[in-house]
């Protein structure tokens, strides 16, 4: 199978590797093409964006190294795009929609760094409600589209990243799938691709990838096409629970999964 990583961090942003670490690492791990994908600059939260020079820097940087291996290996430039950032989307060969942070009575809130952060976010924005939380998350994540064209859905249910062992809200029940199924229904023929996430098993926060199996449920009800990612922080995890992935997307009624060519996205079958 066409072997691909486009959700991929490096030290322009919170990711431990260069970009030519991470190709090396690539062709190693028997990759046949890499996509980087760049956070956006996030003025709300600086420590783990690219600053607007950085990433001036960056395109410029993977740019050249695509010109210079284009033959050899093919590479793509992205961008990973948090939907309050105000970063240009212009200028890349994909881009992928994220929301990492809520607005919530003119705070901006983050929780995907710890479950502590989660659990004061739920205290002190939420009035101690997880589920009002989910709802908020799954309302914010509606109203992507709004602010850019997007390839990719990124990680579509990262509130649960720190849920595995604490139950903020319970995804079983009738208002969280309500909640969950409204907002891909608003994303449905707006944003064509979601990710089949791996990037929080490594680091020890989930024994799964994202999304949980009634997303992926729902996607495949909606005709959403999937792509597998790392969501790569650390190149020595870059196909790091590929295999447990693609299974989990033939066991949802997937075929095929999308990836990204010269020519646009193409879909493969899945073996
Ligand atoms: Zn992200
Ligand atoms: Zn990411």
């Amino acid at each position: 199978m066409y072997k691909q990583n486009l959700h991929t961090h490096t030290c322009y942003c919170d990711g431990k590797n260069t970009p030519e670490e991470v190709i090396r690492a690539a062709r190693e791990q028997g990759f046949d093409s890499i996509g980087f994908s760049g956070h956006s600059f996030t003025a709300y939260a600086q420590q783990f964006c690219m600053q607007p020079d950085q990433t001036i820097a960056y395109k410029e940087h993977i740019r050249r190294l695509q010109a210079e291996l284009s033959e050899e290996f093919p590479i793509f430039c992205g961008l990973e795009f948090d939907m309050y950032s105000d970063t240009p989307l212009e200028g890349y060969d994909y881009v992928i929609g994220s929301v990492h942070y809520l607005k919530k009575d003119g705070q901006i809130w983050g929780f995907d760094r710890s479950q502590q952060e989660v659990a004061d976010m739920i205290d002190q924005a939420f009035g101690g409600d997880g589920m009002a939380f989910a709802k908020c998350y799954y309302e914010t994540l509606a109203q992507l589209p709004e602010y850019g064209t997007f390839d990719i859905l990124g990680h579509p249910d990262i509130l649960c990243k720190h849920s595995e062992n604490v139950a903020f809200f319970d995804e079983e029940s009738k208002t969280y799938r309500h909640a969950v199924s409204e907002a891909l229904e608003a994303l449905r023929g707006k944003i064509p691709l979601f990710e089949v996430n791996t990037g929080a098993i490594p680091r020890g926060y989930r024994t799964t990838p994202y999304p949980s199996p009634y997303l992926l449920d729902e996607f495949k009800r909606l005709g959403f096409g999937a792509v597998v990612t790392s969501d790569c922080h650390d190149c020595r995890y870059l196909d790091h629970s590929f295999t447990q992935a693609y299974a989990l997307l033939k066991e949802h009624g997937f075929r095929e999964i999308y990836s990204l060519t010269k020519n646009g996205f193409v879909a493969q079958p899945l073996e």
